[in-house]
């Protein structure tokens, strides 16, 4: 049967760019069928278009932020860490640079086109073709390979590299098109949610806080039960929905995954307003403080360390009127309550802004599909699965990205075996 390419990669985004780099860099004929008009859309709008390419972390910390994926990321993660992506951009002339929070690590000139640029032209130099504005319909095995059917034309291939994304910003192309071909395949999927995404609160005291951004916090969600769920040590930002910023946006694939059984209740974030204030600490500070002739008011005992709009909404949920009671008017009971809102603030969430602004899909193909060590899928020989369309997803903090190419990389350097 006659070929196309050796290799046909489905997706020219960030894994899709990096498999045909490194497949073609390997001597291996390679076409790139994307739907879109250019390659690489997310990581065009990576990063508030910074792209956060990866992480400072090492490869098993930062597998260790897969959650239940941990064990199949840390083999892919392990054989191209952060730190050789890093090494890898600086010698395509993108050198990097660290951000001090979230580990972060961005291009040094804060352009996620470069990012883009340098992904393409490894790609294209190395000799992968691309055929832009061509929607996969359908892929089969075909004898010794597979066919790949678009709206005009079948193509063949020894080997297929399937990275078509997931569901998240459909603007972008990725409208979850996959899954339909997994399902054909016969091959287990984990029903797709949108991650990264803001939580939306029904609370009207929730949104009228919009604009208060706290940068040291720690989160912890909390399912009906009351039971933790997740917790995260990143900022949170009241927005007119509810909750964004990274510690809120990381939670979010749970809330997610409740809300596909129906409507979300019962479901809140804590927020913990004071990270570096013990309990006991905040409970002697305002007993104290109570007991100081004329005593002073919340706020002095807090160091003034809360917005005033916050303080009344913790005032408030510990039963108290106002927002910066004198002391000595708080009982011990109240005392406890405060303490309680203080060290987690309770905000009812209902749900998230969904698709449309989901950074990326939790859920897809089950992991045990595919070889942790190569990306094969292990019931079709000559398939290879890799990128978001994996049942795989990190936080905030370039984890997403280190993920699809290091999967990515495996995937191509398995299928030029
Ligand atoms: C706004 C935003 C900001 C983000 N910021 C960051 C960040 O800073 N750091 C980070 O690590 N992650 C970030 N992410 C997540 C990151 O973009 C994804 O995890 C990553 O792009 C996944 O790579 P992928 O190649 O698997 O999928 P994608 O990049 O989604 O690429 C899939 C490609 O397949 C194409 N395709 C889909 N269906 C078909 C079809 N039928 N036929 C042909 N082609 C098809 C799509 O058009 C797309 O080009 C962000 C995401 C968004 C939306």
């Amino acid at each position: 049967m006659e070929h196309d390419a050796d290799v046909i990669v489905v997706g020219a985004g960030a894994a899709g760019l990096w498999a045909a780099g490194t497949a073609a860099a390997l001597g291996r004929t390679v076409l790139v069928v994307e739907k879109t008009a250019r390659a690489g859309s997310k990581v065009l709008a990576s990063g508030g278009t910074r792209c956060n390419l990866t992480t400072t972390l090492g490869p098993d910390e930062a597998a260790k932020l897969f959650g239940a994926g941990e064990r199949f990321i840390q083999p892919a993660l392990r054989a191209l860490p952060p730190s050789e992506v890093r090494a890898r951009f600086h010698a395509m002339g993108v050198p990097t640079v660290e951000e001090p929070d979230l580990e972060k690590v961005f291009p040094a000139s804060q352009r996620a086109i470069d990012v883009r640029d340098a992904l393409y032209e490894r790609a294209r130099v190395a000799g992968a073709a691309f055929l832009f504005a061509a929607a996969v319909h359908h892929v089969a095995p075909d004898g010794d390979g597979w066919v790949v059917t678009l709206l005009d034309r079948t193509l063949r291939c020894r080997k297929l590299l399937l990275c078509p994304g997931g569901k998240s910003y459909p603007a972008t192309g990725t409208t979850g098109d996959g899954y339909a071909w997994l399902w054909e395949l016969g091959l287990t999927q984990v029903t797709p949610v949108p991650a990264l995404v803001p939580l939306t609160s029904d609370a009207e005291w929730v949104t009228e806080l919009a604009g208060i951004a706290l940068q040291e916090t720690e989160v912890r969600l909390h399912d009906p039960s009351d039971r933790i769920v997740a917790r995260r040590a990143r900022p949170v930002l009241f927005t007119h929905h509810g909750l964004s910023g990274p510690g809120a946006m990381d939670l979010s694939a749970h809330v997610a995954r409740a809300a596909l059984a129906g409507p979300v209740t019962g479901w809140t974030v804590a927020i913990d307003t004071l990270p570096h204030r013990g309990q006991e600490e905040l409970r002697q500070a305002l007993v104290d403080g109570s007991r100081a002739p004329g005593g002073p008011h919340l706020a002095r005992v807090l160091g003034e360390a809360l917005p005033a709009r916050l303080m009344a909404a913790v005032c408030r949920q510990a039963g108290l009127s106002g927002e910066n009671p004198p002391l000595h008017q708080v009982d011990r009971s109240a005392r406890n309550r405060l303490v309680d809102a203080l060290k987690g603030l309770r905000v009812p969430v209902s749900g998230t802004l969904g698709w449309d602004k989901a950074e990326v899909t939790a859920g897809g193909l089950a992991l045990d599909e595919v070889s942790r060590t190569t990306m094969a899928v292990k019931r079709h020989p000559g398939l290879y699965a890799f990128g978001e369309l994996l049942d795989l997803s990190g936080p905030i903090g370039g984890l997403n990205f280190q993920a699809a190419f290091a999967t990515a990389d495996l995937a191509a350097r398995d299928a030029c075996r």
